[in-house]
């Protein structure tokens, strides 16, 4: 199969967890007969230097006309005290909305042989800890409107609007259905419909769509709970559906009791199979041009991809078994790093997977 990739290296430590994540997807094309085109384009800090944009509309163009994108990481400091709408996230957000990605997918599992890496304790653990976040993306308080005023008495006053409409949460939804029929076969919608009118819609619609899902075990769980049950009883999860803005803040909580930022991959999907695929970190400044960064959760993004984009479903399992493989070997870079292990490199644990992909 022929795949036309684009990719978004992107800034700090982007570009060399990008470089590890090509040689694995070569790897893969090598041994499974494939042909992956890389297309690079910018955006993030790299391109506001380049072009005055953070989204430059050549990159839009370029990653509408690909199957899919694999992106590293935007943003540092050096772009800091640029206005919102020209920093380097706001290419993030831009870009999500132009190919229409509704729906960003990501998974908190507990990895055997990190499991020292844990914050929660072991009698909370034992059941397992292996679930998906189904995070609506385009919607919610960060694409409502605004606005900032002052009255007349110097009252300065500062607005954001949570809008939804029905047809946005039922696609969102079916999403998180259908992936829990690939897993456990559970879900949970989280909402705050004892306060919220966005909320008490989401709740109508998703009932509606569970119908449709009578083999989908499905219940609603208000959002402040939600964040107590995952570090009380994560077990208990399979796939979350939620707006947004708790999407975004439960999808950090569930990946820090699984341990190591640089091990969540993320993918962002829309009506088609065109999807973005990146790490949940960020560009990570204080690291960047070393050789230190950890590059496996761009390696599992690209996993992924071949998975939710391409169908290649041998191919991610191969991918993920290798870095499992390589981890239960004793290997790790910097940030994962434990005693009685062997420390290596980011290009290292590249190779490192590279090998395990026969
Ligand atoms: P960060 O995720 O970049 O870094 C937080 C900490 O985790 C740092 O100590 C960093 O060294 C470490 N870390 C992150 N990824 C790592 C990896 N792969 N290997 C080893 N260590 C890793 O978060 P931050 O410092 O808050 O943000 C830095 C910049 O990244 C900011 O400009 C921020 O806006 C941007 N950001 C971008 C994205 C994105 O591109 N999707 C996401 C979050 C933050």
């Amino acid at each position: 199969m022929i795949k036309k990739i684009a990719v978004i290296k992107g800034d700090g430590i982007g570009p060399e967890i990008v470089t590890e994540a090509q040689k694995v997807l070569d790897r893969v094309a090598k041994v499974y007969g494939h042909t992956f085109e890389y297309r690079d384009v910018l955006m993030g800090g790299c391109a506001i230097d380049e072009t005055g944009e953070p989204l430059p509309e050549e990159t839009v163009k370029v990653c509408l006309d690909s199957d899919s994108v694999l992106l590293g990481a935007v943003g540092g400091h050096k772009w800091d005290d640029l206005p919102g709408d020209k920093r380097p996230e706001a290419g993030l957000l831009g870009i999500r909305g132009a190919l229409k990605l509704f729906a960003n997918i990501r998974p908190a599992k507990l990895i055997p042989a990190l499991s020292d890496a844990c914050p929660l304790k072991e009698e909370i653990t034992k059941n397992g800890l292996d679930l998906v976040i189904v995070r609506e993306l385009i919607g919610g308080a960060y694409f409502g409107k605004r606005s900032t005023t002052v009255d007349e008495n110097g009252v300065k006053t500062a607005c954001d609007s949570m809008a939804y409409s029905d047809y946005e949460v039922e696609r969102i939804a079916r999403v998180a259905f259908e992936m829990a029929r690939k897993r456990r076969k559970k879900v949970h919608s989280v909402d705050k419909a004892n306060v919220l009118d966005s909320s008490r819609l989401w709740r109508e619609v998703t009932h509606k769509v569970a119908k449709e899902y009578p083999d989908v075990e499905f219940s609603d769980i208000l959002v402040d709970n939600t964040a107590m049950q995952l570090v009380h009883n994560p077990a208990q999860f399979d796939v979350l559906v939620t707006e947004n803005l708790f999407g975004d803040i439960l999808s950090d909580e569930a990946s820090m009791i699984t341990g190591s930022l640089g091990m969540i991959p993320s993918a962002s999907l829309g009506e088609g199979t065109l999807g973005l695929y990146e790490p949940i970190h960020g560009s990570a400044p204080d690291i960047a041009g070393q050789n230190k960064a950890n590059p496996i959760a761009t390696i599992l993004s690209a996993a992924m991809m071949l998975r939710y984009s391409f169908d290649m479903q041998k191919e991610a399992d191969a991918i993920e078994s290798a870095v499992d493989k390589v981890l239960n070997d004793g290997f790790r870079t910097g940030d994962i790093m434990s005693e009685g292990k062997t420390q290596v490199s980011c290009s290292e644990m590249g190779d490192l997977i590279v090998k395990e992909i026969k």
